[in-house]
């Protein structure tokens, strides 16, 4: 079977509407990326479950769209099927000190939200680009603590399209910027969050300092970046801190480096922003190129953070 022909399988199957080539440039914040050989747009459980169910049967590899915010995909696109998830209904739930939450909500909503409803535990990702659903597949984090710490249950389907209740958070194999949804195909359609009671003043005023470190150190919401480019490096000593990648990568002058269209943030040796046009390569380029000279300088491997999808071109520098 060719790709049309499952692209009108998948139509059939599910009643989507099944697009073929869709530039995957505007559904990431990099605004890089080559076309998908098949995308969908879901916005019901019901459609997620037979679109899921249908691509296994056809065996066709399926990539998942929150917000877009921690991705870098090939110029020559997704060989697969794109599902770009915009969960209507995706209320947010108060139950006393559990909150749930559907995947497509802005995590930045959430927060909001929870902080002005005097609920304590998430307030470090106030401003946190992305999606609730990319937040945990990612176990997103900052200011020293990660969603999956915070999360009590979730609703996922699995490859197949089976509706998974999932009540141990072990499920997920939470760890540093990474969880089984790193590694297999899942998607999470809601999650409830385990909270404290707090003080709704004191709430405001931490989401406004973490919102305001944001602002300054960040590149502005016009400009292309997928946030930090690469993960830091694990403690030197157990129970320390994990080391800024971003601190090895301004003493090697990342700063004033540049492929292409693809730089570094003037701000943030961390941060990589697409000035215009970057393509991925551009991207890989500049990746491969600073993780030389960290290695160079100081014998440590910088892994990135950004998930690349698709194929990688064949010469990278
Ligand atoms: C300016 C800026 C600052 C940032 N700061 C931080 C930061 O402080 N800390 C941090 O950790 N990250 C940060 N990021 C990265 C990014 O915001 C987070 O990783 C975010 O949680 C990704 O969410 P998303 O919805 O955009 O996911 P996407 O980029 O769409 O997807 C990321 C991964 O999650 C999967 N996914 C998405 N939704 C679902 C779902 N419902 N079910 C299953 N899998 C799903 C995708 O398939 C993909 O593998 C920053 C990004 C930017 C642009």
């Amino acid at each position: 079977m060719d790709i049309f022909q499952m692209g009108n399988a998948l139509a059939q199957n599910t009643g989507l509407r099944i697009e073929h080539g869709v530039s995957l440039k505007k559904y990431t914040s990099l605004h890089i990326g080559g076309p998908a050989a098949l995308f969908a747009t879901v916005h019901t459980l019901p459609q997620a479950q037979a679109l899921l169910s249908a691509a296994h049967e056809l065996s066709l590899p399926v990539l998942l769209l929150g917000g877009g915010t921690n991705l870098l995909i090939s110029d020559e696109g997704y060989e697969g099927l794109a599902v770009s998830l915009r969960f209507a209904g995706c209320a947010i739930a108060d139950d006393g000190l559990s909150v749930t939450v559907g995947a497509s909500v802005p995590a930045a909503a959430l927060v909001d939200h929870l902080v002005h409803a005097g609920r304590q535990g998430l307030e470090f990702a106030a401003g946190l680009p992305g999606t609730v659903g990319g937040a945990i597949a990612g176990n997103a984090g900052c200011f020293g603590s990660s969603f999956g710490e915070h999360l009590q249950r979730a609703t996922v389907l699995d490859a197949q399209g089976n509706l998974l209740e999932i009540t141990d958070p072990a499920w997920f194999r939470f760890a540093y910027r990474h969880s089984r949804l790193s590694e297999e195909l899942a998607l999470i359609v809601d999650a409830t969050f385990q909270l404290q009671d707090g003080d709704t003043a004191e709430l405001c005023q931490t989401a406004q300092s973490h919102c305001h470190t944001r602002r300054t150190k960040h590149p502005g919401k016009h400009i292309r970046t997928a946030g930090s480019y690469f993960k830091n490096l694990p403690p030197k000593n157990p129970g320390e801190w994990r080391r800024p990648a971003g601190a090895l990568l301004d003493q090697v002058g990342a700063k004033q480096l540049h492929v292409g269209d693809a730089a570094v943030f003037e701000k943030h040796a961390n941060i990589f922003i697409n000035r215009q046009n970057a393509s991925a390569k551009d991207v890989l380029q500049l990746e491969a190129l600073l993780q030389a000279r960290v290695y160079d300088a100081f014998g440590e491997r910088l892994e990135p953070e950004v998930r690349f999808v698709g194929r990688r071109p064949h010469h990278r520098r």
